[in-house]
């Protein structure tokens, strides 16, 4: 079963200036439980794509259809520091009016489960970068989403925090079985998270190659990936494909 279809989706920008061009002819199958990436230059379109799988955009051309709900993780955790632990995680609860005793038990259950439950009465700033990341990804997870969409969620946080803190959100996300779209320009991030790797086109963004990682041993975490043989080859084989189409 497909967690969502595109088929020939086009889409430009309009404003004063004329005409953006920014995705072109994008052809897309994601299958359910998947984890796939989506890697490509700056400004090639990565964020449209997602905003149009998210619905935010509706496509110029073509379709996007989606089996289920959709989750969202961005470069900032956005939580506010007004706030508690707890209080942040069950937000989508209260915005989406599903505040009732099993979705709050829920929520109390990933907390335990990813280690904050000491953490429920804290406040943002006391957590460190990568339990914010977590208390980010459980509100999301409240809302039980089939689909997660990520946008670039670790480039904020410097390098060593970043391997650990990405390490820890893709095991999460396997975990809990949830179909993940995650969108970098790391490609060694795409590689150490990936079932399949998209390599898009400068702008307009166009799919140029369509990468299924596969590592030896199968049950490697992320972390674990980027120390096999397999890790550079792949990375050299993206590196060239980005490159040629510079
Ligand atoms: P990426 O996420 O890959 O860096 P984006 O999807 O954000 O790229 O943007 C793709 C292109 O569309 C860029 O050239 C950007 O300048 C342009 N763009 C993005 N948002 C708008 C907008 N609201 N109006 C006009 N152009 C935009
Ligand atoms: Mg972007």
């Amino acid at each position: 079963m497909n967690a969502l279809e595109i088929k020939n989706l086009n889409y430009s920008y309009h404003d004063i200036s004329g005409e953006t061009p920014a995705l072109h002819d994008i052809n897309l199958t994601v299958e359910k439980g998947s984890f796939i990436s989506i890697v490509g230059p700056s400004g090639c379109g990565k964020s449209t794509l997602l905003s149009l799988i998210a619905g935010l955009y509706p496509p110029e051309s073509g379709t996007v259809n989606i089996n289920g709900n959709i989750g969202y993780m961005l470069q900032h955790d956005n939580l506010f520091e007004w706030r508690s632990v707890y209080s942040n995680v069950t937000l989508g609860l209260e915005i989406h009016k599903e505040k009732n005793l099993a979705s709050y038990a829920y929520a109390s259950s990933l907390l335990d489960q990813y280690g904050l439950s000491d953490f429920k009465k804290s406040r943002p700033s006391q957590l460190s970068g990568g339990m914010r990341q977590r208390a980010a990804l459980i509100r999301t997870l409240t809302l039980k989403p089939e689909l997660l969409l990520l946008d670039e969620p670790f480039s904020a946080l410097d390098y060593q925090t970043r391997l650990t803190v990405c390490d820890d959100i893709a095991s999460i996300i396997r975990k809990e079985r949830k179909t993940a779209i995650m969108i970098t320009h790391d490609l060694a991030e795409a590689i150490s998270v990936a079932d399949i790797v998209y390599v898009l086109s400068k702008r307009p963004g166009h799919i140029i190659s369509t990468v299924p990682i596969h590592f030896e041993n199968e049950h490697e975490s992320p972390m674990d990936r980027r120390g096999e043989p397999e890790f550079d080859d792949y990375f050299d084989f993206l590196w060239k494909e980005l490159d040629k189409y510079e």
